[in-house]
């Protein structure tokens, strides 16, 4: 639908910009002109959005070791956060499984839950990743200290372009459970208003007897 919906924006942004170029035009309806064009291209830059959401995204399979992303990425997500006020905590267990999925992507979701997690306390607070093992499963949990999610609001917040925030894109928490559950794994929410969120991503950890095919990636 989205691509159907492309096409005859395509030509009212490329009229409205024919328009515009045309100098027996008055200023004011000129104006009206440079409007059409400006959201018609606003359109397309969501309709862009939602056909790369829809795509599957680019899920090399492999078996690496979580606790090797979980670390990279609080230590990239740290740089930065004294001066807003945020302590960054690790709590990884040693000897975790390993975990059969795609690394670049799960660091990508936890990217994404520790920068939510930031946005989510203004005044500065905590930040912690959590990694433990959880009978056949890795768990990833990033626990912050911040504004909570209502009650009301907390089934919303997977849902693609769902944002409360200004020139939020809504898409963090959407893509992350997409690629979690590319992996096989689950993703859980608990918050609390004024206390805080955890985020709990459970992935399952790879067999012993693993595929020869799938390369060691981490
Ligand atoms: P975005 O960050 O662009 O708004 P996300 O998909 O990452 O998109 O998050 C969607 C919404 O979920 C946010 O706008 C916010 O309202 C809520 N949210 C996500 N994570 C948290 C969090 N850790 N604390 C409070 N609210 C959160
Ligand atoms: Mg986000």
């Amino acid at each position: 639908m989205a691509h159907e919906i492309r096409n005859p924006l395509f030509s009212i942004g490329g009229f409205a910009n024919s328009l515009l170029r045309n100098t027996s035009l008055n200023e004011e309806a000129r104006e009206k002109a440079r409007i059409i064009f400006e959201e018609s291209r606003r359109l397309d830059e969501i309709l862009k959005r939602i056909l790369n959401f829809a795509r599957p995204t680019e899920q090399k399979m492999g078996i690496f070791n979580p606790e090797i992303v979980a670390r990279q990425t609080m230590e990239l997500m740290t740089i930065g956060a004294a001066d807003r006020k945020i302590t960054a905590v690790s709590d990884i267990a040693p000897n975790l499984p390993k975990v059969l999925g795609n690394a670049e992507n799960l660091k990508q979701c936890l990217i994404n839950l520790v920068k939510n997690a930031m946005e989510a306390m203004p005044d500065g607070g905590t930040v912690t990743m959590y990694a433990y093992r959880n009978d056949g499963h890795v768990a990833i949990m990033v626990q912050d200290t911040g504004v909570g999610i209502p009650p009301e609001l907390q089934d919303q917040v997977f849902s693609p372009f769902f944002t409360t925030k200004h020139g939020g894109a809504g898409l963090g928490l959407a893509m992350s459970r997409k690629m979690v559950e590319e992996m096989g794994g689950k993703v859980y929410l608990k918050s609390k208003t004024g206390e805080g969120t955890s985020v709990i991503l459970l992935l399952p950890a790879a067999l012993a007897v693993d595929d020869p095919s799938l390369q060691e990636t981490k």
